[in-house]
């Protein structure tokens, strides 16, 4: 948003804050650097801890190692250079009856001139050492005599600053500011009656909200505070989210393609196994909403090896049946080999054409008759055709598209998604993930999608063994995999990079190659990474599925969908390096036959709290709980993968944290749009968030 000039009709909090009092051009430019705009901004300028200051702790009591606020009179300061003037370090000490207090700060030496002996000061910060008490660089305020009821005797909000912006004079800005506009803040949500079910809240309006989180009257008030305005946040969103979806379903119709069976029975009764009653429950829902009325927008979750590709054949299938062509796009050349070769395998017997389109096995856009084509086409006209991004070729037609099917999803972004459903009319679209995610990212992220889980895996698995080790234990791991390859098994090693890239002392596959080949021998041992060409990764993966290579050492490039059951063990070296959703995925190539498996993740020596986030691992297989954990410790991004350029940002909501408002919010959002709402609301999102968000 851009400041525009005050208008009589600019809503009072839209107006730009150079409108205020006191902020001229160098303070709106500083403020412009936290993101503060308009007076809207300014009130949501959240703080980032707050102090009690209604009573200090004396300096007498102050221990070490513990973050404290207390105060005290300057008694002496100073200001020694050394190191031929190259360095220095300035001192106050205060005093407040009880004790003194050194506070220090290393090359700063114009923080001099802030201070003189006399001066009242508050100081937050950790203290070093008792004799004598000494704190560095600590977070100081003077307190004066002037409008000392705003920044003492209270719960004091200390905010993010930018340079040259001072504590004080901020605080005393928001306390102006709210003086003025407190009355003036909307209720958003006006259609609701006031009520919007927060009647129970401790803190049920907006404008006591934004009151509570800069001068709190209790500790606990800044909390509720955040959670009323992330829920305003969250209903914003819901609701985008809601009239989206209804705007959707009035102009889209569906094709049917719910199909007659005459494809799905003999393709079940060759498979070999019997469905799971997780795959079976999922599929009666894909049914329906293949011969529903709107086209099908559906997440299907599994973690990896649940067998969604199965269920994604079977979706095929009733579209064939119906007379449409169905597509399958997968992230990697390797994963849409493999399903490539799986389904042309169950469909060809079938009758059913199935294509493959990839990077390196791409028709020449002048001469589509070029496309590869196998399997008979006998009396069948739809067929299912699978390729990369390749797929998305302009000019490379799908006529006739019923179905979409988006295999390892969080590897595209929206937007390519929406390129291939564009290939159709309204085609049904079904995105597949194996990153479980945590249901609070579901509803925001994903809001626009129905979820399916299938909760199960195959039977006959063997259980899967996670170790986390240190480095120094690689010689011991090394003999027990060479143990395993002696007994007929395979092996996956996997390393950060491809190349080594200098002094991250990270392991790099190229380097490592000829020194495991000759370490392993006579067992053979394949290189796998991103930048082989497409003929050479084929190669080696079909050599690994062969047996004759027995360890394929490649980098994370295998997390997708590789599906090799001999292979009992993964090794991950630097495991450090990868988030935890990530290792579950790699982990999830092994434990694919019936035989017992093996992961072993190795970290650097170093990192305390690398081992302790890897441990979980140890602890659970459950996807779900290791993406919770995964977001709470790193946060979205990686859960999201491609689709995090769209995640939604809040300035008060958590995504790791409230379920229970978003759940809320979306039960709110849902009445909002059927009461019409939505229009009502200005502060807007730009016309491209219908593509950016998923
Ligand atoms: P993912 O969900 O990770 O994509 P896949 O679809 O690759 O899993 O399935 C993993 C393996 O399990 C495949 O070899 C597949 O043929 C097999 N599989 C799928 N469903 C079943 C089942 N119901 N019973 C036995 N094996 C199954
Ligand atoms: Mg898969």
């Amino acid at each position: 948003m851009t400041a525009s000039p005050p208008q009589a009709t600019t809503p009072p909090l839209a107006r730009p804050v150079t409108t205020l009092n006191g902020v001229g051009p160098e303070r709106a430019k500083q403020l412009e650097r936290l993101e503060i705009r308009s007076i809207e901004d300014l009130l949501l300028h959240r703080p980032h801890r707050y102090e009690d200051r209604r009573q200090f702790l004396p300096i007498a009591q102050l221990t070490v190692g513990a973050a404290a606020t207390t105060r005290g009179a300057i008694v002496a300061q100073g200001l020694k250079w050394y190191q031929h003037h190259r360095k220095s370090i300035f001192e106050i000490i205060l005093e407040d009856g009880t004790a003194r207090l050194h506070c220090r700060w290393w090359n700063l030496p114009y923080m001099e001139k802030y201070f003189a002996v006399g001066d009242e000061v508050v100081v937050f910060g950790k203290v070093l050492s008792l004799k004598p008490r000494t704190v560095d660089h600590p977070e100081t305020e003077i307190v004066t005599g002037e409008e000392s009821f705003i920044h003492l005797n209270r719960i004091t909000p200390i905010y993010p600053l930018t340079e040259g912006l001072p504590q004080r004079w901020l605080r005393s800005l928001l306390w102006r500011t709210l003086e003025e506009f407190r009355e003036r803040i909307p209720e958003p949500w006006p259609q609701l009656g006031g009520a919007a079910g927060l009647a129970a809240w401790p803190i049920a309006s907006r404008s006591q909200a934004i009151g509570s989180l800069h001068f709190p009257e209790s500790i606990e008030e800044p909390e509720q505070a955040r959670r009323r305005l992330a829920l305003d946040e969250f209903i914003e969103l819901q609701l985008q989210i809601q009239l989206r979806r209804r705007n959707f379903e009035a102009k889209a119709a569906a094709l049917p393609c719910g199909g007659d069976n005459h494809l799905i029975k003999p393709f079940l009764a060759q498979l070999g196994f019997r469905l799971t009653e997780g795959q079976t429950k999922v599929l009666r829902e894909l049914r329906g909403d293949l011969a529903g009325a709107h086209p099908m927008r559906r997440l299907l979750q599994g973690d990896v090896g649940s067998g969604k590709t199965v269920v994604a054949a079977c979706c095929a299938l009733m579209t064939i049946e119906s007379g449409f062509n169905a597509a399958l796009m997968a992230p990697t050349e390797i994963l849409a080999e493999q399903h490539f070769q799986n389904l042309s395998n169950w469909l060809q017997p079938l009758g059913v054409p199935v294509e493959l389109r990839t990077g390196s096995k791409k028709t020449a856009r002048a001469d589509p008759a070029q496309t590869l084509v196998f399997g008979a086409r006998v009396g069948q006209t739809a067929s299912l055709t699978i390729g990369t991004h390749a797929l998305l070729t302009p000019g490379f037609d799908l006529p006739n598209l019923g179905l979409v099917i988006i295999d390892e999803q969080h590897r595209f972004g929206v937007a390519q998604r929406e390129e291939l459903v564009r290939k159709g009319r309204y085609p049904h679209l079904l995105v597949m993930t194996a990153t479980p995610i945590p249901r609070t990212l579901g509803l925001t992220v994903y809001g626009e999608l129905d979820v399916s889980v299938i909760d199960q895996m195959p039977p006959g698995r063997g259980a899967v063994k996670t170790f986390v080790r240190t480095a120094n234990k690689l010689p011991q791991v090394w003999a027990f995999i060479r143990g395993k390859l002696g007994e007929g098994r395979q092996a996956y090693a996997v390393y950060p990079r491809i190349e080594d890239a200098g002094p991250s002392g990270l392991k790099a596959v190229k380097q490592e190659f000829e020194k495991l080949q000759s370490a392993l021998a006579p067992f053979q041992v394949g290189l796998l990474h991103g930048r082989l060409k497409s003929a050479e990764k084929e190669q080696v993966m079909a050599a690994f599925r062969a047996k004759t290579v027995q360890v394929l050492l490649s980098t994370s490039l295998i997390e997708v969908g590789v599906d090799v059951p001999n292979a009992t063990v993964m090794l991950i070296e630097n495991a450090e390096q990868f988030g935890l959703a990530q290792l579950h995925q790699l982990r999830g190539r092994i434990g694919r036959g019936a035989h017992v498996s093996y992961a072993i993740l190795v970290a650097a020596p170093a990192g305390e709290e690398a081992l302790h986030r890897l441990e979980v691992l140890e602890q659970t297989a459950d996807g779900f709980r290791i993406a919770e954990a995964d977001l709470r410790l790193r946060g979205p991004g990686e859960l999201l993968g491609q689709q995090q350029s769209g995640a939604p940002k809040f300035r008060f909501g958590d995504l790791a944290g409230d379920l229970d408002l978003i759940e809320q919010a979306r039960g709110i959002a849902i009445r909002l749009a059927e009461l019409g709402a939505g229009k009502t609301r200005s502060s807007g999102t730009s016309p491209d968030a219908e593509h950016n968000r998923g």
